[in-house]
């Protein structure tokens, strides 16, 4: 499998009056083409931050510290900011919780799509704007002419969503990074948005970095999971491996937190405690103030643990694992 975003051993910290704090330690993941990886986990635990990386988007009082991400065989982290600039939009599109973000509210939809187009593609203006009918066909808009007229502010968010994913993949980006991209959209919005990402997937030969901390978003579309807590890697495997045998007490816990619909009742149980702050030390495991477990293992206060392999692709990092 040919891998488009490779993130290897990614260290990076936050300045917080003038000392700084780690809010990745030791990330590594890798995404193939067509193929969907979610990053998932609770506020505060390093996805987006992790995509700031990857787009080298973090803000002043940020910093990669060591580690390599590499896009397509670059290693962005060696890049200079204007040779960065040129990967984004192009080598990877990123789809935003809230499309008006992306979109400018003063100018239509068309101009923004032939802009993109023009830039990303190198083509006449008389092209792009074939192309970007093509681009909102393909996302299932219906009268793309028509479409091209508006102004964000006229369509719905479904509509919105659906225009930006046109437009990121208009650029035929080697890398989808979609950060809670249906957060904001109601239920039935957001299985279409889903189900049009899963069938992009096939065809635009591109790998999908997906950030939710919806499990049920995750179930839908991932082939492969990576569990963060408080900026480590706590586990990594495929969809299946985490639904049906997750290793990690934090993952586990995750699991019992989402309401169970098969049951008479619901059932919730949520993972006790709360989320340390980036400024916190913790001895030990950093996730060992709120594991149930960490009293069988005395090394939970000592030592972080190291991630290990416990089945074919399924990394789990736990001191009741190795
Ligand atoms: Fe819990 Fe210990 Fe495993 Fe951390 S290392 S998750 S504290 S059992």
């Amino acid at each position: 499998m040919e891998k488009v975003l490779d993130i290897q051993n990614l260290h990076a910290t936050f300045s917080i009056q003038k000392k700084d704090y780690e809010v990745l330690h030791d990330i590594s993941f890798s995404v193939n083409r067509n193929e969907t990886v979610c990053v998932v986990g609770e506020s505060g635990c390093g996805k987006s931050v992790t995509t700031l990386c990857i787009m080298q988007l973090l803000p002043n009082n940020g910093k990669i510290k060591s580690g390599s991400i590499y896009l397509d065989g670059t290693d962005l982290t060696k890049l200079s900011k204007k040779e960065v600039r040129k990967f984004r939009g192009k080598k990877m599109g990123m789809i935003f919780q809230e499309p008006m973000t992306a979109l400018n509210p003063l100018l239509t939809i068309g101009y923004q799509m032939r802009e993109n187009i023009i830039n990303h593609r190198g083509v006449a203006k008389k092209d792009a704007d074939k192309m970007a009918i093509e681009y909102l066909e393909k996302v299932g808009i219906a009268n793309p002419d028509k479409r091209l007229k508006q102004y964000p502010f006229q369509l719905s968010g479904g509509l919105r969503q659906r225009v930006l994913i046109a437009m990121v993949l208009s650029a035929q980006p080697s890398l989808l990074i979609a950060d809670e991209p249906t957060t904001a959209l109601d239920v039935t919005i957001q299985k279409q948005v889903l189900s049009l990402l899963n069938d992009l997937k096939k065809d635009m030969n591109a790998g999908i970095l997906f950030i939710t901390h919806d499990l049920g978003v995750v179930a839908e579309i991932a082939d492969r999971v990576v569990v963060l807590y408080a900026g480590r890697k706590v586990e990594e495997g495929t969809t299946k491996q985490i639904f049906k045998n997750p290793q990690h007490p934090y993952t586990i816990g995750l699991m019992n937190a989402v309401p169970n619909v098969d049951l008479d009742e619901f059932v919730i149980q949520p993972i006790p405690g709360t989320f340390p702050n980036i400024t916190e030390h913790i001895d030990g495991c950093r996730f060992n103030p709120r594991c149930p477990r960490a009293h069988e293992c005395a090394k939970c206060f000592v030592s972080a643990p190291q991630m290990i392999e416990v089945e074919p692709g399924h990394f789990v990092s736990c001191h009741l694992h190795g």
